[in-house]
């Protein structure tokens, strides 16, 4: 049995493709295989196959945020969920939809728009499924107005690592008794079960959407300005962004009614002296500020700390997207300073940095996540800088629900 490929041990598979291709190249490790079931039930049927052969997986959806977590200690190969995608079941009465975990979140977001409703998922990526979005728990500004993905959710599917399907929730939330595991499983990065599909609580489609840009000298200002901003009844994101040496800028996008969005966006404008701007230059900003940087940070905050904080950040060379409204700011960087031999990779050169960020995340008394570092950085540290009470929770939940580590192991907080 040692020595023969993934795919030769996994061949035979019903309903489930198996494809032998160029490798991808995830933090270090080649993986060629993919394999692909079709149906729920083919997905126990590669599980229990995977277990059974004492190997692992990565799961890929659209495949645009695989790095995210630690470095996986094994993964012989993909299994990816674009054989179970598409639109269940779509009620255009009560706004809700039951969708494939494959599903491409432009395809889900066209189908509610369709039926006069909109999916409230605004995280960013080419061809990002509904399952890799759920499983990232990944939000977009908009969530100021949709809420977070666990919040939008009634029901999902699941394959656990150990075989298992099951449900939690449904149609009705009212479905779920005891704990809702769907909030265990939203944010879990593939790492607990492999979701198969979910019900969506549609928002309705806004009559008047705008988006209002300023910008501002004074990055504390314009920290203070986002914030009162996120509290305008249809602000629907807020964001400051801040790259390098241009100005800090704010970007809040209003959406309800006519009359709400006018007001607000009067109100607005004699506060921040805003312009009105295309409403994709939302998501270009956020684009700009968080694609192709060496390290990519994301840091929950207390409002009342942001200024100090963002202030703190900004004497560094990075790019600063903040979420005043919902909490949270990214940090991008590809250096820790100007001289030369700030680069980081070299030595120990960015000890001091995540002292700092250390150091934030105790006043705030939060952890933060390492979202994008080279691979050598990662050996070194644990993306989730959480701290260790919780580890063995996370130790009885893996083992609970992945005995073997079928699913990514070693990519949790903790190694785990
Ligand atoms: C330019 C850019 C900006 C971004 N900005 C943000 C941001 O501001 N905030 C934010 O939160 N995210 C952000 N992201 C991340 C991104 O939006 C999502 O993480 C990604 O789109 C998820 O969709 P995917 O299908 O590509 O998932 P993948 O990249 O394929 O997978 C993401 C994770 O989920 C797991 N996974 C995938 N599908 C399933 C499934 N069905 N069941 C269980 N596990 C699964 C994978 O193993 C992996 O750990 C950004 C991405 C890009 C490219």
């Amino acid at each position: 049995m040692m020595g023969q490929s993934a795919s030769h041990r996994l061949a035979g598979l019903e309903n489930c493709e198996l494809r032998e291709g160029t490798p991808l190249e995830i933090d270090g490790l080649e993986i060629a295989s993919v394999l692909a079931p079709q149906s729920p039930e083919a997905l126990v049927d590669a599980i229990l196959a995977l277990r059974a052969e004492g190997l692992a997986a990565l799961v890929v959806g659209g495949g645009n945020r695989l790095e995210v977590g630690n470095l996986a200690q094994r993964a012989d190969v993909l299994l990816s969920t674009r054989g179970l995608s598409g639109v269940h079941e779509l009620d255009a009465d009560e706004g809700i939809a039951r969708l494939g975990a494959g599903t491409p979140l432009a395809q889900a977001r066209a189908a509610a728009v369709e039926a006069g409703w909109e999916l409230p998922l605004d995280a960013p990526g080419p061809g990002a499924t509904l399952g890799g979005v759920l499983a990232a728990a990944a939000t977009g500004p908009r969530a100021l107005g949709y809420r977070q993905p666990r919040d939008v959710v009634l029901g999902l599917d699941v394959v656990l690592g150990s075989g298992d399907l099951t449900r939690c929730g449904g149609r009705v939330v009212k479905n779920v008794t005891g704990y809702d595991l769907a909030k265990l499983y939203i944010g879990s990065r593939g790492t607990l079960c492999v979701i198969a599909s979910a019900w969506i609580r549609l928002v309705p489609s806004p009559q008047r959407v705008l988006l209002l840009e300023a910008s501002s000298a004074d990055l504390g200002a314009a920290c203070r300005a986002g914030l009162r901003a996120s509290r305008f009844n249809s602000a629907r994101s807020c964001v400051v962004s801040f790259e390098g040496d241009a100005e800090p800028r704010v970007l809040v996008e209003l959406a309800g009614d006519e009359t709400t969005v006018v007001n607000d966006a009067d109100q607005l404008h004699a506060e921040l002296e805003t312009r009105t701007v295309e409403v994709a230059a939302l998501d270009a900003v956020r684009a700009r500020s968080l694609g192709g940087h060496r390290l990519a940070v994301r840091l929950p905050l207390l409002p009342s700390r942001f200024e100090a904080v963002v202030e703190r950040l900004s004497s560094h060379p990075c790019s600063l997207l903040a979420y005043p409204g919902l909490g949270y700011l990214h940090v991008a960087l590809d250096r820790v300073g100007d001289a030369p031999g700030d680069e980081f990779g070299e030595g120990d050169s960015m000890a001091p940095w995540f002292e700092m960020m250390d150091e934030i995340a105790r006043e705030a008394r939060g952890g933060y996540v390492v979202e994008r570092a080279p691979v050598d950085l990662k050996q070194q540290r644990d993306v989730f800088s959480t701290s260790s009470s919780p580890l063995p929770v996370l130790k009885a939940i893996k083992q609970r629900f992945d005995p073997d580590g079928v699913l990514a192991p070693g990519r949790s907080a903790g190694r785990i």
